[in-house]
């Protein structure tokens, strides 16, 4: 099959993986009338991170690669936590992705009245319970894994007892925490998702969609699975962690299901990136605490401050592809995601120059105030990129890094008495430096030979450095910004005795408020990326103004992955 373009002109990618080879013998079984339906489940607590970019592009890519189809489903059945912004937050992630669910957006509480329902078919079938012990006395008759729970004094009430407390708990007579229902299943079970697990809670709490008509909501295992099902879901593709929860998850499909349909789970390993955390409530707290500008901070994991930061929907999609769809644990390095951005953006980025932390050079013999239009090459990777011009005048900028006073013999950038090219004009030679009473350089004067025009010399001479540059009087003002990484810790998630507040790296974000950018520049709008030759890719952030122009560095041109494979 042909990787298939879709909306964004991303693609999706197509290597087989254990998910399909389990879908395709589905397939070849005749399971679910040969339908192939997913769905992507977001709990709208939050905004979706990289993690979630994975699960989105195996739950969308598998419907796509056997031509199924994929719903989006709002899990939203913890009012206290859940709101709009994060609904709308995801479907434009999602969209962004280049994935669509099409008119397939659900949200759990769209069942709400399907699942009460059910329910009371469960205690109507003696197969669940009104239980009036407090959480905690119940969580002690939970037993352990090895250690068998003990039966509720409820378990066994008369089933007319149970419906109407039900409708009782419905009816808003109770207090949060007065009574719970429970499903009836096995208090011995080796697997403790078995042992009587909650299907409802009483919580007197405004929901984001279905207002204040509940104040009874189905519990996380009875929910999804039952969505999964009236939804017509075929796999329900999920990450390790329920993998113990599948017992109870086949054992409600099963109590409702009348046909020969099952929706079936199949999990899959997280993946986890290092130098990140996403858990959602630390990524939050992050947020509510001001320790980050927001959920799309371009420091954070989220999908959103990857997209401001300049990170492209196509090298996240690549980097999940990287990674593979397994049931390894394991940690991915952040450096592979890099490496990825980096792939895809050398392709596509318009080069620009631009000088980051400015010096001063005059060009003593080119005369005042004359412009020269210098031609330069849009992208290196991609000729019909073109060409653009660049204006060289009297007065340049260059970066500070790039002069040495007393360098040495290897230093192949500008020192006095030395020849470098300044990319696409000419050779200069720097012929005096210029010091404050401090003894700090603040200007260089040097000279440039006419006869090199284009950075050629006619005679054959050669320079060996080729540095770049900025007219000091023809360019754009830019406020830069740099970013490193957000944790000083390889992997904060597993650091149990620190606080995640005590790992932040205090040098994850550097402004560089006056930095020169050639005048192209101005034609990019938010978002737009480009590369600063020798600088790195930037991308113009959202904070830009009439009057001030605002650029992230997504990344600098080292490539750390490509570094440690030995390319
Ligand atoms: P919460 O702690 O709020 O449950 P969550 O990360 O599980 O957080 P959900 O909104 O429930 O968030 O996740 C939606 C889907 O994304 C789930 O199917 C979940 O398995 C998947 N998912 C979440 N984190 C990752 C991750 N790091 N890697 C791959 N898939 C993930
Ligand atoms: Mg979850």
């Amino acid at each position: 099959m042909s990787d298939k373009k879709i909306e964004n002109n991303t693609k999706v990618p197509k290597t087989r993986n254990f998910v399909h080879e389990l879908v395709e013998k589905d397939l070849m079984e005749g399971r679910n009338d040969k339908r192939v339906h997913t769905r992507f489940p977001p709990e709208p607590n939050g905004y979706l991170h990289i993690g979630h970019a994975k699960a989105i592009c195996i739950d969308f890519g598998t419907a796509e690669k056997f031509g199924g189809k994929c719903n989006l489903r709002f899990d939203d059945t913890n009012p206290s936590k859940e709101e709009t912004e994060y609904v709308d937050s995801i479907k434009e992630d999602i969209k962004w992705l280049g994935f669509d669910w099409e008119d397939r957006i659900y949200f759990s509480s769209d069942f709400f009245d399907k699942l009460s329902d059910f329910a009371v078919k469960l205690i109507k079938e003696k197969k669940a319970y009104v239980d009036e012990q407090s959480a905690e006395l119940i969580s002690k008759q939970k037993g352990s894994p090895t250690r068998p729970g003990t039966d509720s004094p409820f378990r066994n009430r008369p089933v007319e007892e149970s419906l109407d407390l039900f409708a009782r708990m419905k009816a808003g007579e109770f207090e949060n925490g007065a009574m719970v229902l429970r499903a009836k299943i096995d208090m011995t079970s080796p697997n403790m998702h078995l042992r009587d697990p909650l299907m409802y809670r009483i919580m007197h709490a405004e929901h984001h969609r279905t207002g204040n008509k509940w104040c009874i909501y189905p519990m996380y295992d009875y929910a999804h699975g039952q969505c999964d099902y009236f939804e017509g879901i075929t796999h329900s593709l999920c990450t390790l962690e329920f993998e113990v929860h599948r017992p109870l998850y086949d054992w409600f499909a099963n109590e409702l299901a009348d046909t020969e349909y099952r929706p079936r789970q199949i999990e899959f390993s997280r993946l986890n990136l290092t130098y990140t955390m996403m858990s959602k409530r630390n990524l939050l707290a992050l947020v509510e605490e001001g320790l980050v500008s927001g959920w799309d901070d371009p420091r954070m994991p989220t999908l959103s401050g990857m997209r401001r930061r300049g990170f492209t929907a196509q090298s996240i999609k690549n980097l999940v592809e990287k990674v593979g769809v397994t049931k390894t644990k394991g940690m991915t390095d952040f450096a592979l995601l890099e490496h990825a951005v980096r792939e895809d953006l050398n392709k596509k980025a318009q080069r620009l120059m631009g000088v980051l932390n400015p010096l001063k050079v005059i060009v003593t013999n080119f005369p005042e105030d004359k412009v020269e239009m210098v031609s330069a090459v849009n992208n290196h990777e991609d000729e019909s990129a073109g060409r653009r011009e660049v204006p060289f005048t009297h007065e340049l900028y260059i970066e500070k890094e790039d002069f040495m006073e007393d360098a040495p013999k290897k230093y192949f950038r500008l020192s006095v008495g030395r020849e470098v090219r300044f990319k696409y004009a000419y050779f200069l030679t720097c012929t005096n430096v210029i010091k404050d009473e401090n003894g700090e350089i603040i200007e260089l004067h040097c000279t440039y030979d006419p006869e090199t025009k284009g950075g050629n010399s006619p005679d054959g001479r050669k320079v060996k450095g080729t540095i770049h540059w900025v007219s000091a009087t023809e360019n754009v003002e830019a406020e830069v910004r740099l970013y490193d990484r957000l944790f000083n810790f390889e992997d904060p998630a597993n650091e149990k005795d620190k606080d995640f507040r005590e790992m932040l790296n205090p040098d994850s974000l550097k402004v560089l408020p006056k930095c020169y950018i050639e005048p192209f520049v101005t034609q990019m709008k938010v978002l737009d990326h480009f590369q600063l030759e020798r600088m790195g890719y930037f991308n113009i952030d959202k904070d830009t103004t009439a009057n001030k122009i605002v650029v992230n560095r997504t990344l600098s041109l080292r490539d750390n992955w490509a570094k440690k494979m030995g390319k």
